[in-house]
């Protein structure tokens, strides 16, 4: 056995391990930075050692500050797990070593792309020849989709901010829910765009349309940008799609939609009507790391005129060897970048199209039940209509739901983080992982009733 054979042995012994791991697990990491620091050692070594050693003191030293993110009892941020042909494809990904920029240079990871890119559009319902860009993740794909946003109402004005910048050039203004995710700030803030003009929600975070519409009215028919929301991380709202996009359109704009995990409410028949009217906007972000379950780093930029995308992110070099088709490098801000679409092609594959609904409409099943148990609890309150995969609850006070986040923390069952929603403390629940199953949400919710005391 050679020593890269050995290596990947041993990788292969400890990640089997590990998985086995996550059906009993405390979820919660049991080590702090600095005890894992100590672990590793902070010494650099002289000289060489075996590959198979250094991932055996990897797994061994790190294994106690990890945590159970891929646990079926994890609920915090929105996190998704890994589907396990997405996982194993993700070790190929690795191990195949492709620059996934050209498509003559890695034939096989633009077919790849293309087909995931295909069945995406098909599944999200989304216009058939949008140009689909993978990115690291959502926070990439809302600025990908915006940047092409930009710069497409720029040049209806006669600028060209891809030759002139964007200094003395019309102003773009950008209408955003007040709920939107700060990722959306994020990228408008990479893209010189400032902060955007945030338009009234109303009690579950979705966008308000008379709000909207005035918005729209008084501001004047310059570059207009409005970003839209599917998924609110709170409440899991969704804006109201089909008015909100014709009102925006009728005034000239740009209509892109941050769905990082709700984007996803398309691919099952249940659920799509959460999203009705969304695929008449011109850009769309998503996460394929949140709800489709395949390892990080794996976001969708997809735009539906491809040469506004191109024209945004397109390059050219000569030292490249680029096809008049168009290459995955001209969809996203990278140049090198790993075959992130290969995951998203064994996910795809693996599940199906009903795959897909079953595990969205399985997401939302588990919410709705933890909301149902929780509402069961003495002073405890669903504080959102449950629409999607997103639970707000408080507990009486701040105090009380502060110490029931602790207590449920220390007690390692379940992760589930805190959160401030419209002034008051939540426990925010986000089920996003494909392995969550009716014991893990029986057994969270047993925890969460230990740690309110009613138990
Ligand atoms: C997670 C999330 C983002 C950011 O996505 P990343 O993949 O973490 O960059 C943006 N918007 C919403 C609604 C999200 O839930």
């Amino acid at each position: 056995m050679d020593a890269r054979e050995a290596a990947l042995r041993q990788a292969y012994g400890h990640a089997v391990r590990w998985l086995a791991s996550l059906s009993d697990r405390r979820v919660p990491a049991r080590a702090s930075v600095d005890e894992i620091v100590r672990a590793l050692g902070v010494e650099l070594p002289d000289g060489p050692g075996r590959p198979a050693d250094v991932v055996d003191l990897l797994a061994t030293a790190c294994e106690p500050g990890l945590t159970a993110f891929p646990s079926g009892r994890f609920y915090g941020f929105v996190v998704g797990g890994t589907e396990p042909a997405a996982l194993a494809a993700d070790w190929l990904v690795s191990a195949w070593d492709q620059n996934c920029v050209m498509r003559t240079v890695s034939p096989a990871y633009t077919a790849a792309e293309e087909i995931a890119g295909a069945w995406l559009l098909d599944l999200l319902g989304l216009p058939g020849g949008s140009a689909v860009g993978f990115t690291t993740g959502a926070t990439m794909a809302n600025f990908t989709c915006l940047a092409a946003g930009r710069d497409a109402v720029l040049r209806r004005t006669g600028w060209n901010a891809a030759v002139d910048g964007l200094a003395g050039g019309p102003a773009v203004r950008v209408l955003a829910g007040e709920d939107r995710h700060m990722a959306v700030d994020l990228a408008l803030r990479y893209l010189g765009l400032g902060k955007p003009e945030l338009v009234q929600a109303d009690g579950q975070g979705r966008m308000e349309l008379e709000a909207l519409r005035h918005a729209l009215a008084t501001g004047g028919r310059g570059p207009t940008i409005v970003v839209l929301q599917a998924g609110d991380i709170h409440s899991g709202a969704f804006d109201p799609f089909v008015e909100a996009v014709r009102a925006a359109h009728e005034a000239g704009a740009w209509v892109h939609v941050d769905g990082a995990f709700g984007l996803w409410a398309s691919a099952s028949p249940q659920y799509a009507y959460l999203t009705a009217g969304c695929a008449d906007a011109d850009s769309w972000a998503t996460d394929a790391h949140k709800t489709l379950n395949v390892p990080y780093d794996c976001g969708l930029a997809i735009v539906r005129d491809p040469s506004a995308l191109g024209a945004a992110m397109g390059l050219h070099g000569d030292y490249l060897i680029q096809d008049r088709r168009g290459d995955p490098i001209d969809k996203v801000p990278e140049l090198s970048r790993r075959g992130r679409a290969f995951t998203v092609w064994a996910a795809l594959r693996s599940l199906g199209r009903s795959g897909v609904a079953d595990l969205v409409e399985r997401l939302c099943r588990h919410a709705a039940a933890f909301a149902a148990g929780i509402a069961g609890i003495e002073g405890a309150t669903v504080l959102n209509d449950v629409v999607f995969t997103q639970v707000c609850a408080e507990f009486g006070s701040y105090e009380r739901t502060e110490r029931v986040l602790g207590r449920l923390l220390d007690d390692g069952t379940a992760w589930i983080s805190g959160s401030t929603w419209h002034g008051r403390r939540v426990m925010r629940i986000s089920v996003s992982n494909w392995s969550t199953t009716e014991d893990d949400v029986r057994r969270a919710l047993d925890a969460i009733r230990r740690a309110s005391g009613s138990a």
